[in-house]
């Protein structure tokens, strides 16, 4: 590659795209040099503008498409192009699930330097629409009425005039809509970030899948919420069923939604789901997958990976609420779970006892620190799963695996690039025998992925 960047800004270029970034822009070549292009798909040609140069890469925008992929479909959102939320619905689903897959591979690839291991099809949906079981919608205010909207990319300008998101449970939908328009009448006026005051920050609604139970958390900067009352009776009036209204305060200057004091306003301070034959209690703090559908088919699948018999030992490592242990505890004869938050283990504890497991045993602390001390107590896992954040596992918790030489490790990760990292630490004494994307974000250009490792 020379020097210089070989393109300029403002100019204007044809491009073949071969490829596509995790941010689901397209890539186009210039002598190895790489621009990426938004809404553009492999295969296609188009004109370009280039709008930002550096000395790696460029970005450019779509001028005029010169050939069109057959997998090109117009986006069904209004907003699609300027919220930032989705990024793939310019691409058919089929094509959608085969990039994920692609993508998986290629990382194995550069990262783990593993080329003879087969990346299984995307595991995807039916119906890859109106799935996400929860929704988080930023408050602004316009000509003195409340407004409710994602934001635009890369902005907190939020998005007006929309009115759904397409891939947000209906109900949830509508339960925002009507918050808006009775906080709006009572006059309470919505936070403004830079001058920190006002008072509703986001609206933010759940809903359990299954059981059609219905939570929704006000946040505020402020504990005092100006007509409390009246708010809460309108909304009671406008969805009697509702099971949970919860108030977060969040007084921080932060992009951090949920700030650490919760009330329960009316009804419960849990809602229920269940995966399966397992029964969730969700309260507004606790992490939950936001696809329950595809929750199912990702935890069916570690569990096939799992292979218990009913013999095993088994440790759950970053184990959140308990969601994968429990699912693992009816298979296996002892599970251990570890998660950092305090609160979710607290859950983890009462959703065992809520669904009479008692072959779960859960722990708090830093997954890294508490298997070696599990090892000292004597404790020997046929099975580990880890399912980490997006950073990855810490090297600490790697080599305390391969310390504890568990037959089988089920790796769970929402970041292929960190699941390829870490397999490359254990690829001395584990061999990777499957990879399973599978489609918890349709739409999006994230990828869940389980993979099985057996002990060489
Ligand atoms: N398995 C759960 C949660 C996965 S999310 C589920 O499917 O619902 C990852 C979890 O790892 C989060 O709950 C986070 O709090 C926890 N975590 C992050 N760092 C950790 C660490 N060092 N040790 C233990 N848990 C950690």
């Amino acid at each position: 590659m020379s020097k210089h960047a070989p393109v300029k800004k403002n100019q204007t270029i044809v491009l073949t795209f071969e490829d596509m970034t995790h941010e689901g822009n397209g890539v186009g070549k210039i002598d190895g040099y790489p621009v990426f292009v938004p809404n553009t798909l492999p295969g296609e040609e188009a004109e370009v503008k280039v709008i930002f140069v550096k000395k790696n890469f460029a970005i450019g925008k779509l001028v005029e498409l010169k050939k069109e992929s057959a997998h090109r479909v117009e986006p069904p959102c209004d907003v699609y192009h300027q919220c930032g939320g989705c990024q793939l619905q310019h691409m058919d689903y089929e094509m959608q699930l085969e990039m994920k897959r692609q993508q998986v591979g290629n990382v194995f690839k550069k990262i783990a330097h593993i080329t003879d291991v087969e990346v299984k099809p995307t595991l995807g949906m039916e119906n890859p629409w109106r799935y996400r079981n929860k929704v988080q919608i930023p408050v602004g205010e316009k000509n003195g009425e409340l407004i409710t909207g994602f934001y635009r990319k890369k902005s907190h300008e939020i998005i007006e005039g929309m009115e759904t998101c397409i891939i947000t449970d209906e109900v949830n939908d509508a339960v925002v809509e009507k918050v808006r328009t009775i906080a709006s009448k009572l006059g309470i006026r919505a936070y403004d970030e830079n001058i920190h005051k006002g008072t509703l920050r986001h609206i933010v609604v759940r809903r359990g899948k299954q059981t059609n139970q219905l939570m929704l958390v006000l946040v505020t900067r402020t504990k005092t919420l100006p007509h409390k009352q009246d708010l809460l009776d309108e909304i009671i009036k406008a969805f009697p069923d509702i099971d949970s209204i919860i108030q977060n305060v969040n007084g921080q200057r932060t992009n951090v939604i949920l700030g650490r004091e919760t009330v329960t306003l009316y009804g419960a301070d849990y809602i229920y789901d269940t995966i399966g034959d397992v029964k969730f209690a969700i309260s507004a703090k606790s992490f939950y997958q936001v696809n329950p559908d595809q929750t199912k088919v990702l935890y069916d699948q570690a569990l096939a990976f799992a292979g218990l018999t009913g013999k095993e030992t088994v440790i759950d490592a970053y184990c959140g609420i308990g969601t994968i242990s429990l699912f693992l505890a009816q298979q296996a004869k002892q599970v251990y779970g570890v998660e950092i938050v305090p609160e979710a283990i607290d859950d983890a504890k009462k959703n065992a006892a809520l669904n009479n497991i008692t072959n779960a045993e859960f722990v708090v602390g830093e997954a890294e620190k508490v298997m070696p001390w599990w090892k000292t107590q004597g404790l020997r896992p046929d099975v580990i799963v880890v399912d980490p954040p997006r950073k990855g596992c810490d090297e600490a918790l790697l080599n305390a695996m391969i310390d504890m030489g568990p037959e089988r490790i089920v790796y769970v990760s929402c970041n292929p690039a960190t699941l390829a990292r870490d397999v490359k630490v254990l690829s001395g004494n584990y061999e990777v025998k499957y990879i399973q994307p599978v489609d918890m974000f349709p739409q999006t250009s994230h990828v869940e992925v389980v993979a099985l490792l057996t002990r060489k």
